[in-house]
C-alpha cells in the first residue's frame, strides 16, 4: 500500500534541502506508481529491465525512469530509447555499450558510476583505483553519447549509523576529488539511511519501502 502521508512529508523535507527524490517502485504494481504520479512525483526507479520496459510502456510519458539495478550489457538496448539516468555503471564495457545504443537512438544518456563503499562483499561497484582508471580511460577516448553526471553508492546494511555515515562521507570525498567540474549528481541514501545521506551531501535519494511498503523477497 502506498503511504501518501510519508511521501508528502519526505518530499517536503527533500525539496527544502534541494535533494531529488527517486521513488523506487520495483516489484510494485502500476497503480501504486500512478498514485504517487498523481501527487506530482515524476522520478521513479526500477531494478529489473523487463519490469521497467513493461511499466514504461503503460505509464505516462513524462515519467523520468531511473535504472538503479545491475545492468547487463545485452539488455542496454531495451532501455536505451527512454531511460533518464543509469545509476549503477561499474565498467567501461558497460559504458561503451550504453554509448553505442544511445547513439542508435540519437540520444545522450546520463550515467552515474557506482562506487563500492560498503564493507559487504555482495555490493557491486568500483573501488577508488578502478574509478580513477575508468575516468582516465574516458579522458583518453571520450564517448559522445553518454554523459557521466556523478557517482552512486550503497552503504552497508547495518544499524550502526556511524558506520553508514562514514561510508557516505567516503563517497562524498571521492565525488569531490574526481569531479571534473561537470558532475552534479551524488546518488546515495535509501529508506533506512536517507537522512544520514542527506546530511552527508547527497543530491539524490532512492527510496522504496518507506513510500510503497515492504517488498516481497524476489
Ligand atoms: C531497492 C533499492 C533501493 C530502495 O530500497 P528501500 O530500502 O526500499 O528504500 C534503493 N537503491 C537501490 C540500488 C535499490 O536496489
Amino acid at each position: 500500500m502506498v503511504n501518501t502521508v510519508a511521501y508528502e512529508a519526505i518530499k517536503r523535507e527533500l525539496d527544502a534541502a534541494g535533494i531529488t527524490l527517486v521513488a523506487v517502485s520495483k516489484t510494485k504494481p502500476e497503480e501504486d506508481i500512478l498514485e504517487l504520479y498523481q501527487l506530482g512525483q515524476r522520478d521513479f526507479g526500477e531494478n529489473y529491465v523487463q519490469e521497467l520496459v513493461e511499466k514504461a510502456a503503460h505509464l505516462p510519458r513524462d515519467i523520468r525512469w531511473h535504472f538503479i539495478g545491475h545492468l547487463q550489457t545485452n539488455k542496454v538496448k531495451l532501455i536505451a530509447p527512454f531511460v533518464q539516468l543509469v545509476h549503477g555503471v561499474d565498467s567501461l564495457k558497460l559504458l561503451k555499450e550504453i554509448n553505442k545504443e544511445a547513439g542508435k537512438q540519437g540520444r545522450v544518456i546520463d550515467c552515474l558510476l557506482q562506487v563500492f563503499i560498503a564493507q559487504e562483499e555482495t555490493k557491486f561497484g568500483l573501488d577508488e583505483t578502478e574509478l580513477a582508471s575508468l575516468l582516465n580511460e574516458l579522458t583518453n577516448q571520450p564517448l559522445s553519447h553518454v554523459q557521466v553526471c556523478g557517482l552512486m553508492g550503497m552503504a552497508s546494511f547495518t544499524d550502526d549509523s556511524e558506520k553508514v555515515r562514514m561510508e557516505f562521507r567516503q563517497l562524498r570525498t571521492l565525488f569531490e576529488k574526481y569531479n571534473p567540474g561537470t558532475w552534479t549528481i551524488l546518488s546515495m541514501g535509501m529508506s533506512s539511511d536517507y537522512a544520514i545521506a542527506a546530511a552527508e551531501g547527497s543530491t539524490l535519494v532512492r527510496i522504496g519501502s518507506l513510500l510503497f511498503g515492504e517488498r516481497q523477497k524476489k
